[in-house]
Formats: structure tokens, C-alpha cells, sequence
């Protein structure tokens, strides 16, 4: 018996199929709400897509199980059909505050008064969007990274308002689907890995737009100086420089808008997205 015996994902997006996914592998169905036929028909097509992405890493012996797996899920485009016996939702919708809010408002009608909701969300508080939900006491931030079965963190984060025995359901229920759970003692943004890692980032970016030393000396110097495996640009290239390029260029600040500059020219340009395309601060 699983803590939540039943699980809902609203959006069949990138997070929400791999929420899906990790979940159902552990033997618990799941249903995945999106907006209409044609977004779940899209859910439908990149869950197929992350199946084989994970047996990219697990092994064709584990096909089986991952094909059992996505037995157990099923798609709904009616939020009431689709949370009607959710023990447990899990939202993972784009990430606009107003759109989330509005999701959580329609949500606190129809699903059951017992349901404890999640919010996926990478940037916004909970607390921003807690009184949307109508039980703040059951509404926490449960988050996963990117490559959920490999970069397999679950950062779980309360507001002020959230039961700490909700907090300990959802700790639980993280462990329970191969997680490893991190738990928040208080509201963060960028919770523990971004708080982190996006200052280490900045900083090694800006040592390169200064001139100060290139990003071959810099990773050599973070990875004898600290022992870690790997340094900044190795990381950069892990994320894709399209999504750092995004990033940077949605920020007002002005280095991160030259960091932007500088890796469109010297980068995306030239076809140099990382380790996904075969070349970025590294060839592979
Ligand atoms: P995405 O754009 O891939 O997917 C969003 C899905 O939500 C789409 O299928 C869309 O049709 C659906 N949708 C739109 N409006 C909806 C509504 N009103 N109700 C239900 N579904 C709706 O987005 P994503 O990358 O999966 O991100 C989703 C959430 O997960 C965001 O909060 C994001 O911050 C978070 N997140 C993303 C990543 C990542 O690497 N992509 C990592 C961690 C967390």
C-alpha cells in the first residue's frame, strides 16, 4: 500500500508525462489531465518519446515494466473526470502565475475535499498560489528536475499554511516512486539545487564575458579546487545552451542579457547547442 494510491498530473507536458511515467513505474495509475483532444494527443505522442529515453538508461530489459507502466496511466480532458479519485494531484502547467491560479480555483470545485495538491512549479512561491487552492493546509510544492527516473531529486516545499503531516505524506510518497526527497524547512526561490547552482553559473559566465580566464581554465580550477566531478561549462553543456540562452535572455539584468549575446553568437549560431548536438564549451 503507497501512501497516495491514486495520483492525477494536470498537463501532459515535458514534467507532467515524466511525473507520470516515474509514477506508474511504481505501480500506482495515474491519470493525466490536459486542455483538449489535441494536447493529449501531443502527451500521448512525447510519453512514448520519454519511455524510450529511459530505456535509453535502464536497458531493454526493462521494457516490460515500463510497458506496464503505461498501461496504468490514462489520459482525460475533464478536470472533474480526471481528479474524481486522486489521492494525490500533481500540477505541472506552464509556469504563469495567473494560469496556475486559475487551474487551482477550478480544481478546488471538483476534486475530492481530502486530495492533497502539488505544484511542480520551478520559479513561483506555493504561497503565491495557495488561497487559489482552496486548502492551503494540503497544498505544497513538490519538484522535480528535468530527466525525472535519472535526476531523481524531489524537492518538497511548504508554505506557512501547509499541515506538517502533508509534508510527511508527501516525503513519503517521493521515496516510495524512487525519489530522493529533499525536504524544505522554509519557502525558497529556486528551492535547495537552484539556490545553488544558478549563483555558480552567473558567476563562471561572468568570468568569461571579463576576460579573466577561459572556460576550460575555469572547470580545471573548480574541479581540483572543490573535487567535483565536473565544472560549470561541463554543466552548461548537460543543460543545453538553449535553455541557458533562455534563461539569460528573459532576465532584466544586464550581464545576463551579454551572456545571452555571447553565447547566441559564439554558440547557437554555429549549430552548438551542447551535449545534445555533439559540440558546445566541449566536443563529444
Ligand atoms: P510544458 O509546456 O512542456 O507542458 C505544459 C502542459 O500543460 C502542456 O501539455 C499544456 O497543454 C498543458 N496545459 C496548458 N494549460 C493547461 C491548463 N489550463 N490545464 C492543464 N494543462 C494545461 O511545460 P513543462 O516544461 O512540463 O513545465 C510544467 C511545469 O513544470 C512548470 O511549472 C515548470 O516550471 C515545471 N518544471 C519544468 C521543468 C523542465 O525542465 N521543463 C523542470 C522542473 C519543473
Amino acid at each position: 500500500m503507497t501512501t497516495f494510491s491514486t495520483v492525477s498530473v494536470l498537463g501532459a507536458g515535458v514534467l507532467g508525462t515524466q511525473i507520470a511515467l516515474q509514477t506508474a513505474r511504481h505501480g500506482i495509475p495515474v491519470v493525466v489531465y490536459d486542455i483538449s483532444d489535441d494536447a493529449v494527443a501531443a502527451g500521448r505522442e512525447r510519453l512514448a518519446g520519454i519511455v524510450e529515453q529511459y530505456l535509453g538508461d535502464a536497458g531493454q530489459d526493462a521494457r516490460p515494466d515500463a510497458e506496464a507502466a503505461v498501461d496504468r496511466i490514462s489520459f482525460a480532458t475533464d478536470l472533474a473526470e480526471a481528479v474524481a479519485q486522486a489521492d494525490l494531484v500533481i500540477e505541472a502547467v506552464p509556469e504563469r502565475l495567473d494560469l496556475k491560479r486559475d487551474v487551482y480555483a477550478r480544481l478546488a470545485e471538483v476534486a475530492p475535499a481530502d486530495t492533497v495538491f502539488a505544484t511542480n512549479s520551478s520559479t513561483l512561491l506555493p504561497s503565491a498560489i495557495a488561497d487559489a487552492t482552496g486548502r492551503p493546509d494540503r497544498f505544497l510544492a513538490l519538484h522535480f528536475a528535468n530527466h525525472v527516473w535519472r535526476q531523481n531529486t524531489a524537492e518538497v516545499m511548504g508554505t506557512e499554511q501547509t499541515d506538517p503531516a502533508v509534508v510527511d505524506r508527501v516525503v513519503a510518497f517521493a521515496e516510495e516512486i524512487g525519489m530522493v526527497p529533499i525536504r524544505l524547512r522554509k519557502e525558497q526561490p529556486g528551492y535547495v539545487l537552484n539556490s545553488l547552482l544558478v549563483p555558480l553559473l552567473d558567476a563562471a559566465a561572468g568570468l568569461v564575458l571579463r576576460g579573466v580566464a577561459d572556460p576550460e581554465t575555469i572547470d580545471t580550477t573548480w574541479r581540483i579546487g572543490t573535487g567535483a566531478p565536473v565544472g560549470p561549462f561541463q554543466m552548461y553543456d548537460v543543460i543545453g545552451l538553449r535553455t541557458a540562452h533562455a534563461v539569460a535572455s528573459a532576465s532584466p539584468e544586464p550581464g545576463a542579457r551579454a551572456w545571452a549575446e555571447y553565447l547566441r553568437t559564439e554558440y547557437l549560431d554555429q549549430g552548438k547547442y551542447g551535449v545534445e548536438s555533439g559540440e558546445g564549451f566541449y566536443r563529444y
